[in-house]
């Protein structure tokens, strides 16, 4: 026996009836509360107040049948059980209260206690399994909303069919995009080809409704304006078969304009790097070429004798101002290709010792002049011969001691190199590379590594630079998977450390051209001297006259051809890079050439070029070229090259 208590009302105006009743209910031993109520009005203000678990009608009641009453109670949302009494029992009625919502009909005649129980009992559990339906049905009513809120939130249009490809549901967004677009009124129930024509679409519904999900970009023109949609197709699932399909169409006109907008100014933008670095190696060719006239007039008056005194101070002044401008352009064009991403870097055995004793015969003369001891010092475990960029190595070490030099008036200038690990046929190296001089401001250490950023406001005003030099040197480190590193105190010194990794060389020692110390008489051969700049045309004459040879002038690749055709006896070939008429690749390609007009198509090539950079060297050997000497070109190295294939030959 259940200890829950019930809250019952009965409708019966009968004196009678309602004590027969009461009597039954208390015979059934149920714990309950009773209200009474003898007319419909009574009956109406009870059911608004009170939660019953069950409710006992009498029919027939004064003034309003049973049927009636219950219609009214269902009205006012009240769905508590029901079980409805007669005088005499009544099919057809009992049909009509149950599809009214009753949910048990008997005749008064067979109430017993027995019976009274079993109503309530049946009615309660009733009503509990009808709560948890409502409930239910409330909370997918409420999903329903929330869901339905949400769609109808976006302005993307989503929509659903069916296996016969027609509408189930839409949103109004999808609603308004048609109605704009064709001026159709989608419905559920409509067929998709009443507003869908393109085949290309229909087909990705079929593919849909065999299960797969797919997203199609639809570009096209509403009200003369460009739009575009990103549509997925989602077959909707039932039992594991697909019964339709859900498309979500977003507008991603705005994304697409602003994506076009963003290529069109990623373009413009590598478009003007390009021109940059265009200009910016255009202009430093440009001044290469003069200067490689003006330095090299200014050798050869260093070398006349009847300059003394202030006129050779002079010229010295000229030379070195020369030589700054160079390393400034250099900086500038070594810039511009880094930041074009164009650099490229050689991997060829070189020897660190005598790389190292080469750099120490460059700043030797320097650090004298300025009273520093300039010390290299070399773990003894690094081997000699090591493979990797040399030149590279060589612009790294040279803008540091350069700048250890520069910003040091007294101490010393060292060198250290360390092996800091090695291991298959690779080893690290650390180059610190430590001066006495100013030092540099905690806070400054690493802007220094910023192009054009200085130590102090006057660094350029006392010591000049560009503020390039630790720009570049760091990048060339880093590019090479290197590590650059700073210690510094003011007024103490700096240290900076590069870590550079090398492989191991498979050689031990490297044939090197031997400098050619003796003079060798240059006189019996004859060279072709390749170059349209009349400037630079004068300054080869003057130096091959000082080495008593003889050389013919071409102003471009078109004459060379034309005179190494009609003469045997050149001996070698200098040859400008950027020329009009015919190129020096052009004219090499030509001289190397399987049908070359010219009579010795194996004679010596020697590139002469203002461009200095590793892609130009490489295109001059692809060419056929033998060697290369950048402009401005450094006498000793002219002549030391010009002998190695003339004495060869
Ligand atoms: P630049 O020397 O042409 O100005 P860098 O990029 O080589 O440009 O150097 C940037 C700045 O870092 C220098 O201007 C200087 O202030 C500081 N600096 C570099 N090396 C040293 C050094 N060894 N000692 C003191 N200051 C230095």
């Amino acid at each position: 026996m259940t200890s829950e208590k019930f809250k019952l009302l009965l409708v019966d105006d009968d004196d009678i009836d309602i004590m027969s009743f009461q009597r039954a209910l208390k015979k059934t031993g149920l714990n309950y509360e009773l209200d009474i109520c003898k007319n419909s009005i009574e009956t109406i203000e009870f059911v608004k107040k009170y939660k019953y678990n069950c409710i006992f009608l009498d029919y027939l009641l004064p003034g309003v049948d049973g049927l009636e009453l219950l219609k009214k109670i269902r009205g006012l949302k009240v769905f508590t059980p029901i079980a409805v009494m007669t005088s005499q029992g009544d099919e057809k009625l009992a049909v009509q209260m149950i599809k009214s919502g009753a949910f048990d009909y008997f005749p008064k005649a067979e109430l017993s206690p027995d019976y009274i129980q079993k109503v309530i009992l049946n009615g309660v559990r009733l009503w509990e399994v009808e709560n948890k339906r409502l409930k239910a049905e409330k909370e997918i009513e409420e999903n329903n909303n929330r869901l339905t809120a949400i769609v109808e939130s976006t302005d993307n249009n989503i929509y659903a069919i069916n296996n016969s490809l027609q509408i189930i549901s839409f949103n109004s967004s999808f609603k308004n995009r048609i109605l704009l677009q064709q001026n159709i009124e989608v419905y559920i129930g409509q067929s998709i080809h009443e507003f869908i024509k393109d085949d290309e679409i229909i087909n990705h519904f079929i593919a849909s409704l065999k299960g797969h999900s797919l997203t199609h970009f639809e570009e096209l023109t509403l009200n003369n304006q460009y739009n575009c949609f990103e549509t997925t197709y989602n077959p909707i699932k039932s039992d594991g078969k697909t019964t339709g399909v859900a498309i979500f169409s977003k507008d991603i006109t705005e994304n697409r304009k602003f994506q076009k907008e963003l290529l069109q100014a990623r373009n413009d933008a590598l478009f003007s790097a390009k021109a940059k670095t265009e200009f910016l190696s255009n202009m430093s060719h440009e001044i290469r070429t003069p200067m490689n006239a003006i330095m090299g007039i200014t050798d050869l008056l260093l070398d006349d004798s009847a300059f003394t005194g202030t006129s050779l101070k002079n010229l010295k002044s000229i030379r070195y101002s020369a030589d700054n401008l160079l390393v400034i352009i250099n900086d500038i064009l070594d810039f511009s290709k880094i930041e074009a991403g164009k650099i490229s870097f050689e991997n060829i055995d070189f020897d660190l010792r005598l790389r190292m004793s080469e750099l120490h015969k460059t700043f030797e003369y320097r650090s004298k002049e300025k009273g520093l001891d300039f010390i290299i010092n070399i773990d003894e475990d690094i081997p000699n011969i090591l493979k990797g960029d040399p030149y590279r190595l060589n612009q790294i070490l040279f803008n540091l001691v350069g700048n250890a030099l520069k910003f040091t008036s007294k101490g010393s200038i060292t060198i250290d190199v360390k092996l800091i690990e090695t291991h298959d046929n690779k080893c690290k190296l650390m180059f610190n590379i430590i001066d006495t001089g100013i030092g540099i401001p905690e806070h400054k250490q690493s802007k220094i590594f910023e192009s054009f950023n200085q130590a102090y406001t006057d660094t350029t005003r006392k010591f000049g630079g560009t503020g390039l030099g630790l720009a570049i040197t760091k990048n060339l480190t880093i590019l090479q998977n290197g590590n650059i590193n700073i210690i510094s105190k003011v007024g103490k010194g700096s240290v900076f450390s590069v870590e550079l990794t090398f492989e191991k060389s498979e050689f031990k020692k490297l044939e090197i051209d031997k400098l050619v110390d003796e003079v060798y008489d240059l006189s019996k051969f004859k060279i072709l001297v390749v170059e349209d700049n009349v400037m630079n045309q004068f300054v080869a004459k003057q130096f091959f006259k000082k080495w008593n040879t003889e050389i013919i002038i071409a102003n471009n690749g078109v004459e060379a051809i034309a005179l190494l055709s009609e003469n045997i006896d050149f001996d070698l070939v200098l040859m400008d890079l950027q020329m009009p008429e015919m190129s020096g690749f052009e004219a090499a390609e030509l001289i190397r050439s399987n049908n070359s007009p010219v009579l010795n198509s194996d004679i010596p090539i020697i590139a002469l070029s203002a461009d200095a950079f590793l892609e130009t060297r490489k295109k001059v050997i692809e060419a056929g070229m033998n060697d290369f000497v950048t402009k401005p070109f450094k006498p000793d190295e002219l002549y030391q090259k010009v002998l190695k294939y003339v004495i060869k030959s």
